[in-house]
């Protein structure tokens, strides 16, 4: 089944991330030509066809700032409503009778994780299944025995062709940057690995907090939220093997296998933190011990990386936000030339900025200006937006791809077991979190974690 889908079933139609993502992407999508098909909003809510309008002009405008008028009414031309219980067989019914005229529906589960089940078996039940693809939203599970039954009820409903996991970095073009930086270029491909470098870091900071959102982070936590999806997902493309050959399906194979050779995470290597108010947070337990921040040291056990600790922090409430990568390379053999303050001198820092203004910064040594030869650092930062031209949201590119049955930005099912199994060790530890005050970069313990200390992001 390669033919693009002929219509798109949006479950929870009423939720955040429809708000959020879903309706700017279904917008931007028409606007560019890639979307003239029944759109069906489904939902427990008794919404009607205007309130989904509504709903869905609001937030492309918010995204985009502004709505053209006639290609926001080519997607409302589109957009029905279909309410009920996703337990009831009825709901089912009334969903088949809209999507009498398409062959290829889409559906699209923006629904809890607890309800994934229900809407799985009434689509299989009612024969919908049969003909569709779905797409599925992190969390996959909660841990490797949830994920894989998970899967299985997928599975017993999707053809796995036809089954699409977002892990939305995947669709972020600064993330795929990594792949085309690695692997188009010859300059430092030579230098990737324990000769050169000495540790990576990988940061991913919120500064924000659970954005009335509480009650559903307080079952997550930062390991299960972020770690184990997107910036292992991260590691991955860094860590990775160059494929023995082109394409997209080599790719993704050596992906998977270098999420293999990665280390189960310790409790040891790992520092769990909390923002201090958080426990007062509607929907939060009083006495919960769950991670908004997590700092952990990973070890990817094969002879590139012998020796190069991978460090990872992620937390909300953060000094800012960004996502960023610093590889940091080891001082030159020799100190030939004095720095220009008399210090050691500083290793080149490669940092990709994988957010919103995504780039690359390296920092070098240069001459210091004067009548001595001594060396200060500089940077030679490149924006890419600024220099390429902006870039297109990751929700936009993925519905794209999984409306035309594209695998390539989804998270293949074992990379998903993988990543469970690396941060099994660390899930729903006893020990209690360390408090961190809010604006901070966690409790002090994680200061330590990375041996040289942490990179802040620029
Ligand atoms: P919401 O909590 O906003 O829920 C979505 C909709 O599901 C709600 O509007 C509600 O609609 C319905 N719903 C809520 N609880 C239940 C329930 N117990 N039984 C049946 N229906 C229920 O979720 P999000 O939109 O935030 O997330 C959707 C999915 O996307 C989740 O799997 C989430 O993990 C994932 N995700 C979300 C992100 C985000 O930024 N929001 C980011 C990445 C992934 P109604 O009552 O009208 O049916």
């Amino acid at each position: 089944m390669d033919l693009r889908s002929d219509a798109v079933v949006l479950f929870g139609a009423t939720g955040d991330l429809a708000a959020k993502k879903i309706y700017p992407a279904l917008y931007e999508l028409t606007r560019r030509g890639r979307l003239d098909l029944p759109v069906i909003g489904v939902a427990r809510s008794p919404w009607d066809d205007e309130q989904l309008v509504t709903a869905a002009r609001k937030s492309a405008l918010e995204t985009h700032g502004r709505v053209d008028d006639e290609v926001f009414d080519r997607l409302a031309g589109n957009l029905t409503m279909v309410s009920g219980d996703y337990a009831d067989p009825d709901t089912y019914r009334r969903l088949a009778e809209r999507l009498a005229g398409a062959e290829r529906p889409l559906f699209y589960l923006a629904i809890p994780p607890a309800v994934f089940g229900a809407v799985v078996d009434g689509l299989a039940a009612s024969g919908l299944a049969a003909r569709g693809r779905v797409v599925v939203e992190k969390p996959f599970g909660r841990d490797l025995p949830s994920s894989h039954e998970l899967n299985g009820s997928l599975r017993a409903a999707f053809a796995p062709e036809r089954i699409f996991r977002i892990d939305h970095y995947l669709g972020k073009e600064a993330v795929e940057g990594l792949r085309v930086f690695r692997f188009a270029n010859r300059l430092f491909e030579p230098l990737w690995n324990a000769e050169h470098i000495a540790n990576v870091q990988v940061t991913l900071a919120e500064g924000f907090g659970t954005e009335g959102r509480a009650g559903f982070y307080d079952r997550m936590g930062a390991t299960r939220d972020v770690l184990q999806n997107h910036m292992l997902q991260v590691v991955a493309l860094l860590a990775m093997e160059p494929p023995a050959e082109a394409g997209d399906d080599a790719f993704r194979e050596e992906e998977v296998r270098v999420l293999r050779r990665v280390v189960p995470l310790s409790p040891e290597s790992t520092v769990r933190g909390q923002y201090a108010g958080y426990r007062h947070e509607p929907g939060v337990a009083p006495d919960s011990n769950t991670e908004t921040f997590v700092a952990t040291r990973l070890r990817v056990d094969s002879p590139r990386w012998d020796g190069v600790p991978f460090y990872l922090r992620t937390g909300k409430l953060m000094p800012g936000t960004a996502t960023e990568v610093v590889v940091e390379f080891k001082a030159p053999r020799q100190n030939l030339v004095p720095t220009a303050d008399g210090t050691p001198t500083p290793p080149n820092l490669l940092r990709f900025r994988l957010g919103r203004g995504d780039g690359i910064t390296l920092s070098i040594q240069a001459k210091d200006p004067g009548a001595e030869v001594a060396s200060r650092p500089v940077e030679l930062p490149v924006d890419f937006g600024a220099a390429l031209g902006p870039r297109r949201e990751a929700y936009e590119r993925l519905l794209d791809d999984a409306l035309d049955g594209r695998h390539l930005r989804f998270a293949r099912e074992e990379a998903i077991e993988q990543e469970w199994r690396i941060v099994e060790p660390v899930l729903d530890l006893a020990e209690p979190v360390l408090s961190y005050a809010k604006g901070s970069w966690g409790p002090a313990e994680a200061d330590t974690l990375a041996g040289g200390g942490w990179h802040a992001p620029t």
